[in-house]
């Protein structure tokens, strides 16, 4: 049997696989013992990798439909893209290049995004090329960029090693991301002393594993890290010649904090204030504290000011980039990171860069040798979808994504995929929600079967390699791409595509994306798949001329905004952006199961991932179940403003009263649907345009069975 070494391709923990196979079928996986996210471990998910690999369930060939009535019918290649590109050049000649529009996901590989990217931008001069990583990280990137300058993640997975107080808040790791759950279990139990503070709703297993859990209300999480502040500078917590020394704008947030007395922020949050003042202390107190976030602050209306109120507080103590401190995002998807390092959404370029700063647009037009890069911004996921809804973008692509799934407030994308002119969906996969709305579908490799790069939640950037061949006629990701480019480049009169996409292979796309980062905050100019493959993994930046990676940023407490100094930013003190009443008293909150991924398009064929949880549910507190005359299990409607689901109800202790919950994997079938996604709504964060896709008011009741 031979053996290939990959990553995951689920969560942005990004471990290391071991392919095992015989040349044509995967039989086995194991974990990558020299991979340093993992060390050889594997998850649930992981470790079921080679049931998910079935052929029988993939899309193998192009299929097309001429007319919405029609079914679709097997197309060569040279049909289906000459089709599309017909299609696309059409409509831009129409109506202009923002007519069409991109639509891409944290799970291709970084090579596929930086063509995809090139090809909208640099082509078709658009900037309506966005992705799913704006529903998971977008807050995130922006917090970095308000407060350190940069969207770079400071930390590693090894300060989980170092912290004596790990704050985390809206994450599940020991659901979401149970490798590095696995490894700050064990940093715990090598140091009792270690001190875990979990925020969230719920007491999810890590909150269960806990020295302090704060199940504050949904969308008080500002008012709860103001409060925090608040103790820090009450109780002389607060690094004060480092603040002067290194960060501007402190001044403003400490008149802002005032109000956030521990008290005040108790009432408001739904916990103690002792817990409050107790979660201060030990953060002021630590050597080395650490937070941890991810979904839970960013998929929020205000998730951007979610995070750069928790970044605050490691600032506020001046401990940053050394052993064990910092603020660490987790990156939901595989590659998240590696979109945005390519510039794979609507307001970024390659290497970091902004859409909206006119140097930054010129360096990368130079770069790939045109004359400029359209200046007007692009729509971000909620936008783009609302555009193609109101007849703005009519021609749609969407690759490696089931946004007829994953996006919040269904039932607008399910009107807005009706009405687009023309969907393309380039997938692994056929039988995903969005497929019923393809008119052009193209049959793309998937794990285990396409090479190139990843980047993880440290930074760190992977080779990945195929292992087998794809079956039937699938192609990659970044292949589709470019051969799309060459079709619709030539229909356009463009004379110089064939030198912008002049792609052999994967590492041809890798050395010129390695190319854009010099001399910026993320260089990689020193790295090749065979440097990867020699050193192995390596965390970014990593300049030509380096030997290794660096594990940590910003020690000397030099920042990459303008002044060189991090940033305070008073946030906003909003909550949830819908709120409850006598008509929907209850606050839903959405996440993740422990062995599901997503829209379960991978997990959903690995019969023993069902083992944990075997179908779609609403989880509610006892007492909640009982006062409306509910048992355990009886199905009941759950409905919002905007939508509605039928489920099962389930009983935990894990949910307070008022509060309920919804896994997101399940989704829409012929008959009903069980989509979290039917109730959420699609309000944004201001800055990170991410929707909060979190919360939601419902009201549930009993379904009567004849
Ligand atoms: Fe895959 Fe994440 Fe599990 Fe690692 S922790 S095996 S990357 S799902």
């Amino acid at each position: 049997m031979a053996e290939t070494k990959a990553t995951c391709p689920y969560c942005g923990v990004g471990c290391g696989v071991i392919i095992q196979h015989d040349g044509a079928r995967v039989i086995e996986v194991r974990g990558d013992p020299d991979h340093p996210a993992n060390f050889g471990r594997l998850c649930s998910k992981g470790s079921t990798l080679h049931f998910t690999a079935r052929p029988e369930t993939r899309l193998i060939f192009p299929e097309l439909r001429q007319g919405r009535a029609e079914p679709r019918a097997r197309v060569s290649w040279e049909q289906a893209l000459d089709t599309a590109a017909d299609r696309f050049a059409s409509v831009i000649a129409e109506h202009g290049p923002d007519a069409v529009g991109f639509y891409l996901s944290g799970q291709l590989l970084t090579e596929d995004y930086y063509v995809f990217n090139k090809l909208a931008k640099g082509l078709i001069a658009t900037n309506n090329v966005d992705t799913n990583s704006r529903l998971c990280m977008s807050s995130a990137v922006a917090a970095y960029k308000q407060t350190l300058g940069a969207d770079a993640p400071p930390c590693a997975y090894e300060d989980f090693d170092h912290t004596d107080c790990l704050l985390i808040a809206g994450a599940n790791p020991a659901f979401a991301h149970p490798i590095a759950f696995r490894r700050i279990e064990a940093a715990k139990a090598a140091r009792p002393g270690m001190k875990i503070i979990v925020v969230d709703p719920r007491r999810t297993d890590t909150a269960a594993s806990a020295d302090l859990h704060l199940a504050i209300l949904p969308g008080t999480d500002i008012w709860l890290f103001n409060a925090m502040l608040h103790v820090l500078l009450w109780e002389g917590y607060v690094n004060m010649p480092w603040v002067r020394e290194h960060t501007e704008g402190f001044e403003a947030l400490r008149e802002a904090v005032r109000e956030a007395t521990p008290a005040t922020a108790a009432q408001i949050c739904g916990v103690n204030e002792a817990d409050i003042i107790t979660a201060a202390r030990w953060w002021g107190e630590a050597q080395a504290p650490l937070s941890l976030w991810c979904m839970g602050l960013n998929q929020s209306h205000h998730g951007t000011h979610n995070g750069t109120a928790l970044i605050a507080l490691s600032l506020a103590v001046g401990k940053i980039g050394t052993p064990g401190c910092g603020p660490f995002s987790l990156t939901g998807q595989p590659n998240a990171m590696g979109g945005r390092e390519v510039g794979g959404l609507s307001n970024l370029l390659s290497g970091h860069r902004d859409l909206a700063n006119p140097a930054h647009r010129a360096e990368v037009a130079a770069l790939w040798g045109i004359e400029s890069v359209p200046e007007k911004p692009g729509l971000s996921a909620v936008e783009l979808f609302e555009a193609v809804r109101e007849g703005k973008v009519k021609a749609l692509w969407i690759a490696c994504t089931n946004p007829a799934h994953s996006m919040p407030q269904q039932a607008l994308i399910r009107e807005a995929l009706e009405k687009c002119e023309f969907v393309v969906l380039q997938e692994a996969y056929a039988n995903t929600e969005t497929a019923a709305y393809a008119d052009l579908l193209l049959p793309a490799l998937t794990w285990a079967e396409k090479e190139g790069t990843v980047t993880n939640t440290e930074r760190r950037i992977t080779h990945v390699n195929a292992a087998i061949p794809g079956p039937g006629e699938t192609r990659a990701d970044w292949a589709i791409a470019r051969d799309f480019a060459l079709c619709l480049g030539a229909k356009l009169g463009r004379k110089d595509v064939h030198r912008l996409f002049a792609y052999p292979n994967a590492e041809s796309v890798f050395l010129e994306h390695a190319e854009s980062t010099r001399d910026r905050d993320l260089d990689i100019t020193g790295l090749s798949y065979a440097v990867l493959d020699e050193l192995g993994p390596q965390q970014w930046p990593f300049p030509a001329g380096a030997s290794e990676g660096r594990s940590r940023l910003y020690a000397d407490g030099k920042f990459e905004t303008e002044s060189g100094k991090a940033k305070f930013v008073v946030p906003a003190t909003t909550l949830t952006s819908e709120a409850i009443d006598a008509r929907y008293p209850l606050r839903l909150t959405t996440g993740r199961l422990r062995d599901q991924w997503h829209g379960m398009s991978r997990t959903g064929k690995a019969a023993r991932l069902y083992a944990h949880v075997d179908e779609p549910r609403i989880e509610l507190n006892k007492a909640d179940i009982e006062r409306r005359g509910l048992r355990d299990g009886d199905l009941v409607s759950v409905k919002s403003r905007r939508g509605k689901v039928v489920l099962r109800a389930y009983a935990t202790e894990e949910i307070k009263p008022g509060h309920a919950f919804i896994a997101m994997h399940w989704g829409r079938n012929l008959l009903s649907s069980s989509g979290a996604n039917e109730l959420t709504l699609n309000t944004v964060d201001p800055f990170s345009k991410q929707p909060e896709l979190k919360h939601a008011a419902v009201q549930i009741e009993k379904v009567d069975l004849p």
